[in-house]
């Protein structure tokens, strides 16, 4: 575990879903409906709760789904969290199909509503760069100037890396202090 700006970011290796924190991120799809990757963990892990509660958002707020670059809350079910926060990520494409600007709002969405939800602390994985094909190194400046806007509204904003490859990467490539 590495800590950055003043301890406001924590940055470590594991498994999204034994992090204790207001909110958990969720890299879940369109549809909501749960899929693989840390989706599949999050609602393995939460229980069927968070389904009904993704369910009720599509009849609701969103029935064609929620959009790339967009976030919606959920109970957390049985996680150590009071909501899943649902956001989705951009597909990569090659990078001129506004990835970088759908990454950056995935985030920035997302520490919005939790801030407006009164959470003092969450955490992340590492959207996109998994079966979405996100270049991990191209998120890392990304991830950290939209982190770095909101440092200051949170207690903490943890970062968490499931392979220690990422974890030593993101170290490697981060933004928040000079080499
Ligand atoms: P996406 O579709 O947004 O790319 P994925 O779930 O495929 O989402 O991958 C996003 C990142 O989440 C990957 O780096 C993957 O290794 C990581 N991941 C998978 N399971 C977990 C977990 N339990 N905790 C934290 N990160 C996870």
């Amino acid at each position: 575990m590495t800590s950055f700006l003043s301890d406001r970011v924590l940055v470590l290796q594991g498994d999204i879903t034994r992090v204790q924190a207001d909110a958990i991120v969720n890299a879940a799809n369109s549809t909501l409906m749960g899929g693989g990757g840390v989706d599949g963990a999050i609602h393995r892990a939460g229980g069927p709760a968070i389904l009904e509660a993704c369910e009720e958002i599509r009849r609701t707020i969103w029935p064609e789904g929620l959009p790339p670059g967009k976030a919606v809350a959920t109970t957390a079910g049985r996680l150590p969290a009071r909501y899943v926060i649902h956001t989705v990520g951009p597909i990569w494409r090659g990078g001129k199909q506004g990835e970088d600007e759908l990454l950056v709002s995935a985030y920035r969405e997302s520490l919005k509503l939790a801030y407006e939800l009164g959470c003092k602390s969450i955490a992340f994985p590492a959207i996109s760069t998994g079966v979405y094909g996100f270049p991990f190194e191209r998120s890392v400046p990304l991830v950290c100037s939209v982190v770095r806007e909101w440092a200051a509204s949170f207690e903490k904003i943890i970062l968490v890396f499931f392979s220690q490859r990422d974890y030593d990467l993101f170290l490697s490539l981060q933004t928040f202090e000079e080499a």
